[in-house]
């Protein structure tokens, strides 16, 4: 029989404490916040053995008395909280870091309040309180953790290795460092290299400080955010959409200057770059929401990294628009920078000419061109028409019209158009193209991912979309979740074009898709569908979302490198991308093609 027994206090806190202290770098996220909190200008942190040895943060803000200090380690006490849950200011309020600490390692607090002649030390080992005794120090506090996790072996094994840690600790003193640029922080031990981070002077100490933490060239190649709406302030720093990395590491997030890692911002900082950027990359950003307390609950886990938003649909819209409003406005910026640094190398021994090595600019700013014919007269040539029968992409564009196929010969050698006539194709992806005044290079590849979203946003716009019945369905399987957000969806897929039903816990049938993408990996189609869904809300109907879906089936349904073209084939895609408004640059912001003047080439072998 068993039998109901209270947990002795100790237990208590043993339990409590695997939720707020996971890792060593937990216990400094703790530490750190608490020096923050008590008004710090300087925090020093001290670490050995990736924290699990020695993690010693020491402060210069108000301290604690003799009294303060006796109940500040016991559980549920706090300084902090009032009797509103939802009015919460500073970033501590549960009163549980300490002993919680306390209670999986050995942590000496010594602390020094103004109103004392002298400071006080007390130490708790594995949950065992010694009393206070006296200790000399300066104002301020030093919080001592030797041994993390000695009480708690299971947790110890757990811990992933002295670099991993360590680096896990770095990361946590950025984040916070970086939402704190009023206060200096350094950061030492003998298994890191030194950070130090001085309080910032000038007029803009979050720049300065992101400038310190992540590099003045993250600062030159970011765009600056400011947006607000009913009372939610958004502001901050984000990357141009070339300036991306492999992973979200160097994401920034910050609610009323606590680091958060929370899924809806993180959301929608990935939906604000959709349009212009692959799903394999992602963006760099520092952000900050700033709201009213009552706005947003942060008591949803002991960690305190997770926040809810009384209005998500408001922060989300918010930080989406603000994003995309200055993505579109720096569009230029975005394609040259990447382009500059090409620039650099390809001209190595020769003078520089900033008009060079011109990448793309948007397709109709051909027009411009006085030589060349205007890009409207191009623009209104009719298109080469592809069937949307059910056969592979390409082959639909390897197919022109009898009316493209007349143009063809009578331009038998298209120079004068604004792509010019292809000549070849080299590493199997890069169309190579002779213009009346330079040759044009495209990525073969990007252009018809782009060609295939246009069409496909066009068909969908017109008459809804062809669909080609798969003979044999494809069962694919798929974490439950992804499935049960699929199949509510199947009626909109459905009018998309991608006709899918339910085959049990964990699979679903494709019976249809959209003729226009050819022969598809349905799976990695479905895997970015169901990922795009788990981002957006319920309400949000994707027929709304089209550019995003149509984006997401036509990196599916394109072209990938790799492919060779006939002579002819690569002429049709040059004269659809003429007649493709838009088709300058991919679905992810790289142009899909780059062209380099006679002149410039002359220039290069130094002939001018
Ligand atoms: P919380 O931060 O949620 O209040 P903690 O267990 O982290 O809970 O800390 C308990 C209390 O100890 C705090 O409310 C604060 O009054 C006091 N305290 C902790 N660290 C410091 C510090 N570095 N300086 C001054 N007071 C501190
Ligand atoms: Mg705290």
């Amino acid at each position: 029989m068993t039998t109901v027994r209270r947990l002795t206090e100790d237990m208590i806190n043993r339990i409590a404490a695997g939720e707020v202290v996971e890792r060593p770098a937990s216990v400094v996220k703790e530490l750190v916040e608490n020096a923050i909190d008590a008004g710090a200008k300087r925090v020093e942190i001290v670490t050995a053995g990736g924290g699990a040895s020695l993690i010693r943060v020491t402060d210069d803000g108000g301290g604690m008395t003799h009294d303060d200090l006796g109940l500040a380690i016991d559980r549920h006490c706090t300084s902090k909280l009032t009797d509103d849950l939802l009015d919460i200011r500073t970033l501590g309020f549960r009163g549980e870091a300490l002993a919680s600490i306390g209670a999986v390692a050995r942590l000496s607090i010594a602390s020094r309040h103004a109103s004392e002649p002298h400071g006080w030390e007390i130490v708790v080992e594995g949950g065992l309180v010694h009393p206070p005794r006296p200790a000399g120090l300066n104002s301020g506090t030093r919080v001592e953790v030797t041994d993390l996790f000695f009480s708690t072996p299971a947790r110890l094994k757990f811990l992933k290795g002295e670099r991993a840690e360590s680096s896990a600790i770095t990361d946590i003193v950025k984040r916070l460092a970086m939402a704190h640029p009023e206060v200096r922080f350094s950061l030492a031990g003998s298994d890191r290299g030194a950070i130090d981070y001085p309080v910032a002077h000038g007029d803009e100490p979050f720049v300065e400080r992101l400038g310190q933490i992540l590099s003045q060239d993250f600062v030159d190649n970011s765009l600056a955010i400011e947006a607000e709406r009913e009372g939610v302030r958004l502001s901050g720093y984000a990357g141009l959409p070339t300036y991306n990395r492999a992973n979200g590491l160097q994401q920034f997030l910050f609610v009323n200057g606590r680091p958060v890692r929370d899924k809806l911002l993180m959301g929608a900082l990935r939906a604000g770059y959709a349009d212009v950027m692959s799903r394999d990359r992602h963006p760099v950003a520092a952000l900050r929401i700033d709201l009213e307390p009552h706005g947003v609950d942060v008591n949803v886990h002991p960690a305190k990294s997770d926040v809810r938003f009384r209005d998500p649909g408001l922060v989300r819209g918010l930080i989406v628009g603000a994003l995309r409003n200055a993505i579109h406005q720096a569009g230029h910026r975005s394609a040259t920078t990447g382009g500059g640094a090409t620039i650099a190398a390809f001209r190595t021994g020769a003078p520089s000419s900033s008009t060079a090595w011109r990448p793309s600019a948007p397709m109709p700013s051909f027009g411009n061109t006085a030589a060349a014919p205007s890009w409207r007269d191009w623009a209104t040539t009719p298109a080469p028409q592809f069937s949307e029968a059910a056969q592979p992409a390409f082959a639909a564009v390897s197919q022109p019209s009898a009316d493209a196929r007349a143009n063809a010969v009578a331009a038998n050698d298209p120079t004068d158009r604004p792509l010019g006539a292809a000549r070849a194709q080299v590493h199997e992806n890069y169309i190579i193209a002779q213009t009346d005044h330079g040759i044009v290079i495209v990525d073969q590849h990007a252009a018809h991912e782009r060609l295939v979203y246009e069409r496909l946003k066009t068909a969908l716009a017109r008459s809804g979309v062809a669909r080609q019945i798969l003979l044999i369905p494809d069962v694919i399987d798929l974490p439950e979740d992804d499935v049960a957000r699929l199949l509510k969806r199947a009626d909109e897929l459905a009018e998309l074009g991608l006709a899918i039903e339910s085959f049990g816990p964990g699979a679903v049938a494709v019976r249809e898709t959209p003729a226009l993408l050819g022969e598809l990996d349905t799976r990695s189609l479905l895997v970015d569908l169901a990922d795009d869904l788990a981002e957006w809300d319920d309400t949000t109907r994707l027929k709304e979302k089209l550019d995003h879906v149509a984006a997401t089936m036509a990196c599916h349904g394109s072209v990938r490198s790799g492919r060779r073209l006939r002579p002819e084939e690569m002429d049709a895609l040059l004269r659809e991308m003429e007649a493709t408004p838009g088709s300058g640059q991919c679905n992810h912001g790289r142009p899909t093609y780059v062209e380099l003047k006679l002149a410039d080439i002359e220039r290069l072998f130094g002939r001018r």
